[in-house]
C-alpha cells in the first residue's frame, strides 16, 4: 500500500530515516514550515529556510530515497512572537506561494495563544484564501481544547474556505469543536501525544471522511515510521484495507490536490492510466 505522510518535518530527519520511510511505503511527504530549533533572529533567515526546504530537501528526498517531497510555507506559531518580524516575513510569503513544490500555507495557528500569534494566524489565513492554497493549522499543545475553540472561532469569523483547511494535531478533547466544521481533521501520531490506538476509536465515532493521519517527525521524540506503523496496526485491528488506504493515502491526496503545485497527484493519475493501457493490451 503506497502512503503519504502529510506532516513530516524533514529538515530534522537523517538520510537513513528518509530511506526507511520510503522502504515502508511512504512515496510522498509534505513538509510544513517549522521552528528551526533555535529562534530565527532575522526575517531573512526565513527566506533562506524556505529556499532550503523548497529546493534542497526536495532534491535530497528524491536523490536518496526516491521520495516525492512538497512543502507548505509560513511563519510557524512558535515563531510568531515578534509582530515586526511576522510582518516582514508575511509580506514576502506570496512569492513563495507561487513556487513549484509549495502546496499550501502552514503550519499556522496558536502556540501560547498570544495576540501576536493571532495576528500572524489571521494574516496568513487571509493570504491562503486569496491564493486559493490549502492551509495546515497547528493546534496548540498547551490548553489545547481552548485553543481549538479559538482557532475555529477565527476560521468561522473570517469566512474562509473550510474545505481547503486541515486542522492538525487533534485529540479527544478537541473533536467536538473541530468536527463541527467543514475543515479536514488531522491526527498526528507522536510519542507522548497520541497513538494510533487512541485515534481508532475517534475515527469510529467521527468517521473517516476528511480525516488524515500523519507523523510530525520533528526535533523531540518522534517516529518517522508512524504512518506505516498505523497502517499495520489498523489492519491488525481488523480495519478494511480500503478504509486504511483512504486515511493514509487517498484523503491526503485529495486534500493536497487542491493545490495547483501538487504534481504527485498527476504522477499517480498518469501511472494508473498507463496501467489500464497495459491491462487492456494484455487482454486483447
Ligand atoms: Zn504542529
Amino acid at each position: 500500500m503506497r502512503l503519504i505522510d502529510s506532516h513530516a518535518h524533514m529538515t530534522s530527519r537523517t538520510t537513513s530515516d528518509y530511506r526507511e520511510m520510503r522502504r515502508s511505503g511512504i512515496e510522498c511527504v509534505i513538509e510544513p514550515s517549522f521552528w528551526s530549533g533555535s529562534d530565527k533572529m532575522y526575517p531573512e533567515s526565513f527566506f533562506d529556510y524556505f529556499e532550503h526546504i523548497i529546493d534542497f530537501e526536495t532534491e535530497r528526498a528524491e536523490r536518496i530515497a526516491g521520495m516525492d517531497h512538497y512543502v507548505t510555507v509560513s511563519i510557524n506559531p512558535k515563531e510568531a512572537v515578534d509582530r515586526e518580524m511576522s510582518e516582514a516575513v508575511i509580506d514576502r510569503l506570496p512569492e513563495y506561494l507561487e513556487r513549484d513544490r509549495v502546496v499550501g500555507v502552514g503550519e499556522i495557528g496558536f502556540n501560547l495563544q498570544t495576540d501576536e500569534e493571532e495576528w500572524a494566524f489571521r494574516e496568513q489565513l487571509r493570504l491562503a484564501e486569496e491564493h486559493e492554497q490549502p492551509v495546515i493549522i497547528h493546534l496548540p499543545h498547551t490548553e489545547k481544547p481552548k485553543g481549538a475553540v479559538r482557532t475555529v472561532d477565527i476560521i468561522e469569523e473570517m469566512d474562509v474556505t473550510q474545505e481547503r483547511i486541515i486542522i492538525d494535531h487533534n485529540e479527544p478533547g478537541t473533536m467536538e469543536t473541530t468536527a463541527a466544521t467543514d475543515c479536514w481533521l488531522g491526527f498526528t501520531l507522536y510519542p507522548g501525544k497520541i497513538s494510533i490506538e487512541e485515534v481508532m476509536p475517534l475515527l469510529e465515532e467521527y468517521g473517516t471522511d476528511k480525516r488524515i493521519i500523519n507523523s510530525s517527525a520533528d526535533w523531540d521524540d518522534s517516529n518517522p515510521l508512524a504512518v506505516p506503523e498505523a497502517r499495520d496496526a489498523m489492519i491488525d485491528a481488523g480495519w478494511e484495507r480500503d478504509t486504511v488506504r483512504k486515511l493514509l493515502f487517498e484523503n491526503p491526496m485529495e486534500f493536497f490536490s487542491q493545490s495547483p503545485n501538487f504534481d504527485y497527484a498527476r504522477t499517480v493519475a498518469a501511472e494508473s492510466s498507463a496501467n489500464e493501457t497495459v491491462t487492456t493490451t494484455e487482454g486483447q
